[in-house]
């Protein structure tokens, strides 16, 4: 019975964990906690860091602060303010 305190602290600590690893980098909070629970939450937690970190560089030309790709979703432009070249 005494057991269970720190299962409940061990789980508690994994959740919290996966939420604040899975906000950082690229990876849903779901399938952190799956991989906590499938693996071991040590084995999770080495999974989960090497995952990269999110890094949106964002667009100088529009404000959109969230863009992650090379070219911007809202005004097409990359960050020498080249527009995305279309058609092909
Ligand atoms: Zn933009």
């Amino acid at each position: 019975m005494v057991l269970i305190i720190p299962v409940i602290v061990i789980a508690v600590l994994a959740i919290l964990m996966c939420r604040q690893e899975s906000r950082r980098r690229k990876i849903s909070f779901p399938l952190a906690l799956l991989t906590c629970i499938v693996t071991t939450p040590l084995i999770g937690y080495f999974i989960i860091v090497s995952r990269p970190l999110r890094q949106p560089q964002g667009c100088k030309w529009c404000g959109n602060m969230d863009n992650e790709a090379a070219y911007c979703g809202i005004c097409g432009k990359d960050a020498q303010g080249m527009i995305r070249p279309s058609g092909k």
